[in-house]
This record gives C-alpha cells, structure tokens and sequence, in this order.
C-alpha cells in the first residue's frame, strides 16, 4: 500500500462539479489500494476575493486578522470535498493546518514551516481515513493561525510529503505539465517527462511559473520528488527532481518569457567606491524588485548601470533614485525604457556544453530581433527584446535547439 499525497489548487476545486471530480479521482487513486492525503486550497477567486474585502476597511488591515480571515478559504474547500467524497462512498475526513501539526514561524501572513508533527494524519490513516488537508495554513507555537504567503497549498503539500515519507507527490493542476516552452505562444512546445528543481525555479523566476517557488526550493532541500499533471485527465505530467548524470545531455531544457519589463540606465557614475551600493539601496528601499543588473567598465571615469525591473516599479524607481542621483554626481542622468521583455533558456546542460549563448543569439539576429541587455547565471542565459517580438524570439530559440524534439538518450 502506498501513500500518495495529491494536491488539488484552486481551479481543480473551483465548482461543485471540479469537486466531484476531485473526490472521484481521490476515490479511484484509493481503490487502486492507496492511502490518500489530498490537500487543497480555496477554490478559485476566494482568497482574492477575501482580500479585496478587507481592503475596504484599510489599505493596510491588521496581518494578524488577514492570517484569520484568509485561512478560511481553504477551510471551506477541505469540508466541501469531505462532503463530496462521502457522497462517494469515501471515509475522509477534514484537516486544518493545526490538526496537521503544520508549526510556523516568521511574520503574519507570510509564514514558514518549521516543523511538522504528523501524529494526528498518521493515526486518522491508520484507522482508514483519506485525509483533505486544508492547504496554506499553519500554527505559530502560540496557537496562532498563520498563513504561508500567495499559492501556499503547494508548499503544504510538498512539506506534508516530506513529514509523511509519502512514496508519491503529486501537484494536480489545470495544466498537464511543465512544457519546453508556453504552448499557447509555441505551438510546438513539448511537455517535458523530468525537470530538475534548479532548472525549475530557474524557469519560475524567468515567467514561467507553475508553483509557488518557496515550495520547490523545500523539496529540493527535503528531497521531495513530485509530479506536476493535469486534475483533469490522467496524461503522465512532468516529474521534478534532483538532477542526474543524464540529465545534462540535454543543452536547453526550457525557454521562458516575462513581459512588461522596463529598463533603467543611469550613466554619469562617478568611477569611485560606493557609488552602486547607494544605487541599489535606494531602489532596495523603495521595494523594488530588481531583475536583470549589468554595469559597465567606467570610460572617462564615469560608469553606467542598467537594471530591469516589472514596467509597474518604474516611476517609483524614478522617484526613489531622483534624490540618490543628485547626491552622487551633477552628471548622473537617468534614461528609461518600457516596451520591452525578457526571453531565457533554461538548462543544466549548459554547465558542460559550450556555444549555448552563441546559438541564442545567431538564432535571434536571424530573425531579425535585437537584443537589449544580456545577463547569464550558470544555468540561464537572458536578454531583454522589444515586448512586441518576444513571442518571434521564443519560438526562434525555440527551433534553434531543437526543443520541439525529444532528445536522444
Ligand atoms: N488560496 C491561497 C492563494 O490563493 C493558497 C493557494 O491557493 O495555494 O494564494
Ligand atoms: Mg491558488
């Protein structure tokens, strides 16, 4: 008998009906002879639609009252699909993130799991209970509710495995898997069979994202391997783990985008100690979350950095360096650029094979597509395009590694 933990997001039960269709899912993984801890979040719309209520009494309500007013969402949805999976003939019961021993520290509505205590899910297992598992809630050791931050069920459910040992995770989601590259954009874009957790979040924080990326790093650092697939058929989706020998074969596992980007260049730099330290706290300051960063040699004894940053920050960065530019130097000029976005290819491979870059960018002059700014890690190469070629640009990168193929063993 194996235990099989099966995580449900907010469009799998998103209706009475999507409901049902979990319980029936829930039901047959059972009969098939498992024990099942299914855990799920608020249906679709409910959290946001909680949150947009509380903001009509403050901008700012209280986190500790948002922790208690968010976790009900969740609530909800582990009574519904008990119901329904009683309707089905199944014995399960609901279980909040209190009776899951799910123990939290840091700030409201931001937690963290700290420890599991699985005494109350082993013990309802072993009398024969699938358990629902109310998803992005826990416990502070004061008994205080606590929420895990935006898409949090993804991160219970990954820590129940780990706490559970369970033998399968799976992330059952409205898509069938982590794919090459968006097939809405890329028609021939592959759904990928295994992806490791590097190249995982790589790909999240490049635009492609399928979960929450705080859960992949917990099952990276636990050694959780789960399978991202469809709650609405039973295609095999794509496994996500730590990466094998094998795995670097492959040069380019996938191709992201992020739209909306924008660009700030500040120019007149004074060649000296210091200079980017006030650069970036000031932006850092002012929340900015900045993405790409590149600086160049001084010339002239005057430096220049460019930053991307989402198109929403950027009269707020404009606002905060105003201040920092007039202190640094009456020659430091700030220009900006909105219109643009960014294209990344993902892979390990890269470590071991030489002429990815090169590849990318012949690809994209090819196409006729220019590139702005360019910045790689280990694992990823960047460049930012004019927004309206982005689409071109994945799809030439796209054929020039030949990602619509499966790769040969
Ligand atoms: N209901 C929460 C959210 O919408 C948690 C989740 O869905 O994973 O962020
Ligand atoms: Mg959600």
């Amino acid at each position: 008998m194996a235990l099989i933990v099966q995580k449900y997001g907010g469009t799998s039960v998103g209706s009475i009906d999507r409901m049902r269709n979990v319980a029936a899912r829930v039901k047959r993984t059972r009969d098939e002879g498992n024990q099942v801890v299914a855990v799920v979040s608020a249906m679709s719309g409910i959290t946001d639609g909680l949150i947009k209520m509380a903001r009509e009494f403050s901008e700012t309500p209280s986190e500790r009252e948002m922790d208690v007013l968010l976790a009900t969402g969740e609530q909800q949805s582990i009574a519904l699909v008990s119901m329904a999976l009683h309707e089905a003939g199944v014995e399960a019961v609901s279980v909040t993130g209190r009776q899951a021993g799910i123990f939290t520290t840091g700030s409201h509505t931001r937690g963290r799991i700290q420890d599991i205590d699985p005494e109350f899910m082993k013990r309802s297992l072993e009398e024969g209970n699938t358990l629902v598992v109310a998803g992005f809630q826990g416990i502070t050791p004061e008994g205080m509710i606590h929420t895990l931050g935006r898409g949090g069920s993804d991160l219970t459910a990954i820590a129940i495995s780990a706490a559970l040992k369970a033998d399968v995770c799976q992330i059952l989601t409205d898509v069938d898997g982590v794919y090459t590259c968006d097939p809405r954009i890329v028609k021939n874009a592959r759904k990928l069979p295994e992806i490791s957790y590097d190249e995982m979040l790589e790909m999240a924080s490049s635009g492609s994202k399928v979960m929450q990326s705080r859960s992949v790093e917990f099952a990276k650092k636990f050694g959780v391997v789960f399978e991202v697939r469809s709650s609405l058929n039973d295609n095999p989706g794509t496994l996500v783990l730590e990466e094998h020998p094998a795995m670097e074969n492959v040069v380019i596992r996938g191709v992201s985008i992020e739209r909306s980007q924008a660009r700030v260049t500040i120019t007149g730099i004074p060649d000296v100690p210091g200079m980017s330290g006030k650069i970036l706290g000031a932006l850092g300051e002012a929340e900015i979350n900045l993405d790409m960063i590149v600086s160049n040699i001084a010339h002239d004894d005057r430096a220049r950095h460019s930053f991307t940053m989402h198109s929403n920050d950027l009269g707020k960065a404009q606002a905060a360096l105003k201040q920092v530019l007039a202190e640094i130097s009456p020659d430091a000029r700030i220009e900006t650029e909105a219109g643009i976005a960014k294209l990344s290819a993902v892979g390990i491979g890269m470590r071991s094979h030489s002429g990815v870059a090169a590849t990318m960018f012949k690809a994209l002059g090819e196409a006729g597509i220019n590139i702005g700014m360019i910045s790689t890690s280990e694992i990823k190469i960047a460049v930012t395009v004019d927004e309206p070629r982005i689409e071109d640009a994945a799809r030439a990168v796209h054929d020039a590694f030949n990602l619509d193929k499966e790769p040969v063993k």
